[in-house]
């Protein structure tokens, strides 16, 4: 009997093992090719066919990406319909198809600095070395879709989108209706055949403009304005196509150019004299100038009128560009050289929510940590509740994050087909995540906010400022940098503490630079303003929404404290210039008991004002109507007009509405002008104003 396992079997079982792992391994990077392969297709299809891509680039680049390093890693393991080496797609449409005399292919691309140093090492050594490191010239690399252009004789006679790089849509009817392509180009009318490339792109006013009315309209929107040209250039309508605010721009001439022209720039500003737009261009020498080039271009791109996604470097020389000739897809001798990607995909782990130190709250996106525009996020502002609801955005889904320039990084786009099951909509909290009071969110307002205005911590700071200044407690001498000093030093939290800083006057005088005398000085201010009136008193509580004229309107209107405080939001609705949003602001206030702490103890560290006296306005000549002043006077200050007004019977409001009167306009009058205008209400200029004031 054998033994089973003699060495040579074992050698043998070795083997094939090896072989079977192998075909194991080989059988997953196949699987891994082919869903990667079928997860391009689709992408392929919905961005070049129906210009409605699912997925950012940036995530479709990092696929492609993925599938050409297995295809350099496994050669012989490349799927006969990979798409490595595809141009776009051919879109099914009903357009004529066009077969390209010469093929419209695509670019290689580079993403660092390292990478185009060796894209022109590639180009040196295909070079003799009198060739070597060739001139450059650089182009902005447009954010459109590539087009070509036929002239016969001067005439253009057809355009044609790139299609699958040989054979694309006939175009021609759409591309007439583009503002700046040229229809007649007097200074080639002896060309018997000119065909040039270039981008039709769509200029970002025009982008937000369309998307602006189909959301008006209830339409669709663009993703973005690539997709929104592509879109508008395959409109079977022409009519369509001419309402869209699109532009062509050229960047190279395949047939017919000049013998006389040797260069890629001297082609580019040839176009440019014969009538068509070109972008900028620079010749560069080397690599460093390149780069320099591209870093100033990242540094003022969101200041052109169009998209642009990198720049593209190519040979200048055109006889150099004809010996470097193409490899399958993309020429040799020229590259894109990407900028970062200023939009990504990632997932929004959790919303967090802060306080302003206005008692603001707002909602801040926990990000899966991404690189976008060059730096790594992991926050997001998500600007406030209305937004999350406008977005429909929740804690789990993917979301796109654009990060443009300083811009702070915002969600764009929210991909709800990808969101995970039981995901819950987002809930506003009920009360502040710092002091705990009753969070308010007027009806129609997207800004929720904390109702612990006086309390708050995170809006403590803000609070003193403002109770203090010229035209709240007026306490002279107690500036910002004080309080914030007090502040951080504990010696005050809420703006009652104001009034035991008498007891802490050793403290205070150790305190760096502020000496006896200064000391003296703010304790003495600080008593003085305890005298005060009603209207300032509650114009000092830093109310939303309450400014010195509703709160002068509160003070006539309800005449003592107390009575304000119980008011109710109908009762708080009848006073002058006081507004929905306004009274349930100010009802919540009062109601937010850590806010009457603070009252209460102002009252009893002495803070008081004299009885309000009522205005009798009845029987005087403005009773019953209602005033607002806007822009400069010649004659007299805003206070002292509004006095004059006030001592006429009239009521002197802060905004205007369907319930203004009169419009006292002075100069530089600004929105409240266009307001009046749109609401009929009557305007006053000054020189009426004070014929007025002579009269009665
Ligand atoms: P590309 O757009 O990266 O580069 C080639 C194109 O650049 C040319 O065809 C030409 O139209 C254009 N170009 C602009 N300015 C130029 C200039 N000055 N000189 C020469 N050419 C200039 O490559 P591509 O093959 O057209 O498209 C790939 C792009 O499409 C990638 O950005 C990819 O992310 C995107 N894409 C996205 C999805 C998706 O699902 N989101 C799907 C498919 C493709």
């Amino acid at each position: 009997m054998t033994d089973p396992i003699s060495p040579l079997n074992s050698k043998d079982i070795n083997k094939d093992i090896n072989t079977a792992k192998s075909a194991a391994n080989d059988a997953a990077i196949i699987a891994k090719m082919r869903t990667l392969i079928d997860t391009l297709k689709t992408h392929n299809y919905a961005y070049y066919v129906l210009d409605n891509p699912i997925l950012e680039d940036s995530e479709y680049d990092q696929l492609r990406r993925s599938l050409l390093a297995l295809e350099e890693e496994y050669p012989d393991l490349v799927q006969p319909d990979s798409l490595i080496n595809q141009v776009g797609d051919m879109p099914l449409s009903a357009f004529t198809q066009v077969t390209h005399d010469i093929s419209m292919l695509s670019l290689g691309n580079v993403f660092e600095y390292d990478n185009l140093r060796d894209f022109m090492r590639r180009v040196n050594d295909r070079l003799s070395v009198a060739q070597q490191n060739p001139e450059y010239e650089i182009e902005l690399k447009l954010d459109g879709l590539a087009v070509s252009l036929k002239y016969a004789y001067g005439k253009f006679v057809q355009a044609v989108t790139r299609g699958d790089g040989q054979t694309g849509e006939d175009i021609t009817q759409n591309a007439k209706t583009i503002r700046n392509l040229p229809l007649w180009l007097a200074d080639a009318a002896d060309i018997g055949l000119l065909e040039v490339r270039g981008e039709v792109l769509m200029p970002k006013a025009g982008f937000e403009r369309l998307n602006r009315l189909a959301e008006e309209k209830g339409d669709k929107t663009f993703a973005n304005p690539r997709n929104a040209a592509a879109g508008s250039l395959r409109q079977l309508d022409p009519a369509i196509a001419a309402s869209r605010p699109l532009a062509f721009y050229c960047y190279s001439v395949n047939q017919g150019l000049p013998e006389s022209i040797e260069t890629q720039s001297a082609a580019l500003a040839w176009l440019k004299d014969i009538g068509f737009s070109v972008s900028a261009v620079k010749v560069v020498q080397n690599p460093r100038e390149a780069q320099d080039y591209y870093e100033s271009v990242i540094a003022t791109r969101s200041d052109l009128p169009f998209e642009i996604d990198g720049m593209v470097i190519k040979v200048n020389s055109l006889a150099l560009q004809q010996q470097l000739g193409f490899l399958s897809r993309e020429p040799r001798w020229a590259t894109a050289y990407k900028f970062p990607a200023e939009t990504v995909m990632t997932r929004l782990h959790s919303i967090d929510w802060q306080v302003g130190r206005t008692g603001a709250i707002t909602p801040v996106g926990k990000l899966e940590p991404v690189k976008v525009g060059g730096v790594t996020v992991s926050n997001v502002t998500l600007h406030n509740f209305g937004e999350i609801q406008r977005l429909d955005v929740r804690a789990g889904d993917m979301v796109s994050v654009h990060r443009a320039g300083d811009v702070i990084p915002k969600v764009t786009r929210v991909w709800i087909d990808q969101r995970p099951e039981n995901s819950e909509p987002v809930k506003l909290p009920s009360t502040c995540p710092v002091c705990d009071s009753p969070v308010v969110l007027p009806k129609d307002e997207a800004l929720a906010r904390c109702t612990g205005g006086l309390f708050c911590p995170a809006q403590q700071v803000e609070a003193l400022i403002h109770f203090v200044s010229r035209r709240a407690m007026d306490i002279d001498g107690l500036g910002a940098n004080w309080l914030i000093s007090f502040f951080e030093h504990g010696l005050i939290k809420t703006v009652a503490d104001i009034y035991q800083l008498h007891n802490h006057q050793d403290e205070l005088i150790t305190l760096e630079k502020l000496g006896e005398k200064s000391v003296q000085n703010i304790i003495s201010a600080i008593e003085a303003s305890k005298h005060t009136t009603l209207a300032r008193f509650i114009y000092a509580l830093g109310i939303r929404g309450v400014g010195e004229t509703t709160a002068q309107n509160l003070a006539q209107q309800f005449g003592d404290l107390d009575a304000l405080m119980s008011a109710s939001i109908e009762k708080l609705l009848l006073t002058p210039d006081v507004g929905a949003i306004t009274a349930e602001l100010a009802y919540k206030f009062f109601r937010a008991p850590h806010n009457i702490e603070v009252i209460t103890a102002l009252r009893d560290d002495g803070v008081y004002w004299d009885k309000v006296a009522q205005v009798v306005s009845e029987g005087l000549p403005l009773d019953g109507q209602t005033w607002v002043i806007t822009g400069a006077l010649d004659s007299m200050a805003r206070d002292e007009a509004k006095a004059k007004l006030q001592a006429l019977g009239a009521k002197v409001s802060g905004s205007i509405s369907a319930k203004t009167t009169v419009l006292l306009a002075g100069d530089k009058a600004g929105s409240k002008m266009a307001k009046a205008e749109k609401l009929g209400v009557k305007v006053v200029g000054e020189e009426e104003f004070l014929k007025m004031l002579e009269n009665s």
